[in-house]
């Protein structure tokens, strides 16, 4: 899948003087529905932005998805655009919206330009209308599973809190009987933190997903609201819920610990580098190995970003689809040409000030190059200095970036000398056998190899056995 945030960003002659400082492609992502879902998520804050627009019903007209399609087109002097629905949960707005969307993309697609849609789905919905139209349409469908059955229904729960599992397996199938491109979204939180290797195997053996996005759960709440916040954003008894905005600097006991995060996807990383390099795509392996060309593909982890606003169902236009908040509003398509407001100077700050607010450990780092100091949502801790606007997940990040640092480097030789990475696999298993099996596993769990990451390691609970497999 195209991330939400990645650009594919080669410059096609333009047809038209743009504004200054516009840029030349962006990756957007629309909500159709707002932030209206079926599902009631124990971490989704997107669900308290209905606080943003409480009169009347969160649905994109067909005046604004026009406006929306034709605007986009027209912004691009790239080749290649990406169409990104989101949510919410954007099934709500049923196949004939989509099938307008694809209409008017026919109608405004300028000479030569490449549309692909994207569309991000809990999955339950999904039948077979939707099967065939995705398929017709060679849309990219996202589907957000959090693993196996019981790590998934941890949080990933209906307005009733019962477990969403079998009615999101129901929708794979779909995916699958329709022979969709699909692609996996998994978020990484209290619940499966410890489980990388089994959540990864759950999505690549049973679900045979040969692309896959790890996204750490961080929930930010002040003192006032980490009660509340706490309880799953609810609602509280005859009160509106709290919008939830980037501030506070604690996190709710659902998100996923800042070392935690990094070890799961270390855990991860050491079962690909012996099995699955040039096979399955792991989003923030692929982007690791592309920063060492100098290259960055993730707004996240490059050393600027502000290239992945987010619009909702009225038009309006938000700096982030991470910061759908009244300070971030950058205006309303409606008025303003979303090309003027991409190449604003209150959008042109939001993203350079990734570069200019990094701490003082951050500059010095020995993995900035990679990691840049994440996202700016996350900057809400101390650094080892005490300066405030540290990355949470800070420990996490360094020791992935340091940890997998020999491995992308032996795949960034053999890039350069015409090999293909994926001989990294050849090198890591001669590397084990003059390691031996009862040496500590590299991943640094404690375990001796052979029980860990080594041939022998045996199956965790979780893997395996939860969902039956149907192939197209
Ligand atoms: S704020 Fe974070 S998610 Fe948003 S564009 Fe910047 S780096 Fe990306
Ligand atoms: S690993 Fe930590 S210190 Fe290094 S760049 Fe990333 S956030 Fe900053």
């Amino acid at each position: 899948m195209t991330d939400p945030k990645s650009l594919p960003c080669a410059v096609a002659d333009g047809h038209e003087t743009p504004p200054q400082n516009a840029p030349p492609c962006f990756h957007l992502l629309a909500k159709p529905s707002g932030s209206t879902c079926n599902i009631d998520c124990q971490y989704c804050f997107f669900l308290s932005k209905d606080a943003l627009y409480p009169n009347g019903q969160h649905r994109m007209s067909e005046t604004t998805l026009e406006t929306y399609i034709s605007q986009l087109l027209e912004s691009h002097r790239t080749p290649h655009v990406t169409v990104a629905w989101q949510g919410g949960e954007p099934t709500l707005m049923r196949v004939g919206f989509f099938r307008k969307a694809v209409e008017l993309v026919e109608k405004y697609r300028k000479p030569g330009q490449v549309v692909k849609h994207t569309f991000q789905t809990n999955g339950l919905l999904i039948d077979d209308e939707w099967g065939s139209f995705f398929r017709e349409h060679d849309f990219l469908v996202g589907l957000s599973v959090d693993g196996p059955r019981e790590l998934h229904d941890t949080y990933r729960v209906d307005r009733h809190g019962h477990g969403t599992f079998d009615r999101v397996m129901r929708g794979w199938e779909m995916l699958q009987r329709h022979d969709v491109e699909f692609n996996i979204l998994c978020t990484v939180n209290a619940a499966n933190e410890h489980h990388g290797r089994a959540v990864y195997r759950f999505f690549r053996d049973e679900l045979g997903a040969s692309w896959m996005q790890f996204i750490p759960i961080v929930e930010r709440a002040t003192d006032q609201t980490i009660d509340l916040a706490n309880l799953g954003w609810k609602q509280q008894p005859g009160r509106k819920r709290v919008l939830y905005t980037q501030t506070g600097n604690r996190v709710t006991h659902r998100s996923v610990g800042p070392r935690q995060y990094g070890q799961f996807l270390v855990d991860i990383f050491e079962e690909w580098i012996r099995h699955d390099v040039g096979r399955v795509y792991v989003q923030l392996f692929d982007v690791t190995l592309e920063a060492y060309f100098g290259r960055h593909l993730l707004c996240i982890h490059a050393p600027t970003c502000g290239l992945g606003p987010a619009l909702e169902h009225n038009g309006d236009l938000y700096s982030c689809d991470h910061f759908v908040e009244p300070g971030y509003r950058l205006g309303n398509i409606h008025e303003t040409h979303m090309r003027e407001l991409m190449a604003s100077p209150a959008q042109l700050e939001f993203g350079l000030n990734k570069r200019a607010s990094l701490t003082a450990q951050c500059r010095s780092c020995e993995v900035r190059a990679l990691c840049n100091g994440g996202c700016p949502k996350d900057r809400f801790a101390l650094s080892r200095d005490g300066d405030p606007g540290q990355n949470y997940l800070c420990a996490g990040l360094e020791l992935f970036f340091t940890h997998s640092r020999p491995a992308m480097q032996t795949m960034a030789a053999l890039l350069n000398s015409g090999h293909p990475p994926a001989d990294v696999i050849a090198h890591t298993l001669a590397e084990d056998k003059r390691r031996g099996p009862y040496a500590p596993c590299p991943c640094g769990s404690g375990q001796k190899f052979r029980f860990c990451h080594g041939n022998g390691a045996s199956s965790s609970r979780f893997a395996g056995g939860t969902v039956r497999h149907q192939h197209a």
